[in-house]
């Protein structure tokens, strides 16, 4: 059995740290450690240490004084991470729940869920989103109307 296969699932934390690196790219054009710890409340020294350590993963690129940047397959996981929580959060806002409450539940879900129950609630949305008045009696937590029934 080998630990470091390279189909084993990232961690948390690396999920976090991706998906922190590629929104820092995305909004300022680079990551930089001071970013990166300022972002998820941890020490610049943790960091470092977890850049090395996706660096050596070969998820990311990372020279001392030039910032970092995300290889081919860091920036992929990054990206299948931050559309993770993109549509978990879709989801939970149609349901109409509050934002904060959203944001906090989906920082939890986002690193348990299976790609084919995103998939699943992706599908879910969609459809609940051609279904207003479904979509009304979900969110005021009344039973859908049923069709009418001939006595
Ligand atoms: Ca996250």
């Amino acid at each position: 059995m080998s630990p470091r296969s390279a189909k084993r699932p990232a961690s948390s934390a690396v999920e976090d740290y991706l998906e922190q690196i590629l929104e820092l790219i995305n909004t300022k054009g680079y990551a930089r450690v001071v970013d990166i710890a300022q972002r998820l409340s941890i020490s610049q020294a943790s960091v470092t240490n977890m850049v090395q350590k996706l660096d050596a993963e070969g998820l990311l690129k990372y020279e001392k004084y030039r910032g970092l940047v995300l290889t081919t397959a860091g920036e992929e996981l990054a990206r299948n991470i931050t559309l993770r929580h993109q549509t978990l959060t879709d989801f939970l806002q149609l349901l109409g729940l509050d934002p904060q409450v959203i944001y906090h539940d989906v920082e939890g879900m986002e690193h348990h869920v299976s790609p084919a129950t995103v998939h699943a609630i992706e599908s879910l949305t969609s459809h609940l989103k051609r279904r207003p008045a479904l979509l009304r009696s979900i969110r005021t937590g009344a039973t859908p109307p049923r069709g009418r029934r001939t006595p």
